[in-house]
């Protein structure tokens, strides 16, 4: 896989080159140029594949084993949501706002909008102001991770 030092997919968030995606035809964010004159292209040379499947073999229990957690994370997850709804049901039933007991601390937070920049339309409307108030933060480095569906 031929891979892009421009910023990644924003449909399959990977960092791969537009000309060998099997979207390219029908993608609105395809890249039209030319991976072999574009400067942002990586081509793999078999050295490289082969320490890719070198570390695949050598931290195949740790993939497994994060595959696990972010499943078991979601199911938790999706638990402790449908848990919350039923309380906040039942406080609303009662006209209960706030429980403070040995177990749990629970306050009712009545439903409000929130107000945000649209920071998107301010770069269309406004892109000198945008560029102004751009600031840069670094950021560490870190890994994305999606659990493949069925696997
Ligand atoms: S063609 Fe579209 S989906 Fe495929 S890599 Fe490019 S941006 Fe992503
Ligand atoms: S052609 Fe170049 S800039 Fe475009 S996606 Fe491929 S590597 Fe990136």
């Amino acid at each position: 896989m031929v891979i892009c030092k421009s910023d990644s997919c924003p449909v399959t968030l990977e960092n791969k080159c537009c000309w060998g995606c099997d979207l390219k035809g029908s993608c609105k964010d395809a890249c039209d140029y030319n991976p072999d004159i574009c400067d942002m292209a990586v081509y793999p040379d078999q050295e490289e594949e082969t320490a890719i499947s070198e570390f695949v073999q050598q931290h195949m229990a740790v993939f497994k084993a994060v595959r696990d957690v972010v499943i078991q994370k979601k199911a938790a997850e999706a638990q402790e949501k449908a848990l919350k709804d039923q309380l906040k049901q039942a406080m609303e039933a009662h006209g209960i706002k706030a429980i403070d007991n040995e177990i749990l601390k629970i306050t009712y937070v009545p439903e409000t909008v929130s107000n945000t920049l649209d920071t998107a339309k301010i770069k269309r409307k406004y892109p000198t102001v945008a560029a102004e108030c751009t600031k840069a933060t670094p950021k560490s480095a870190y890994i994305k991770i999606e659990v493949k569906e069925g696997e």
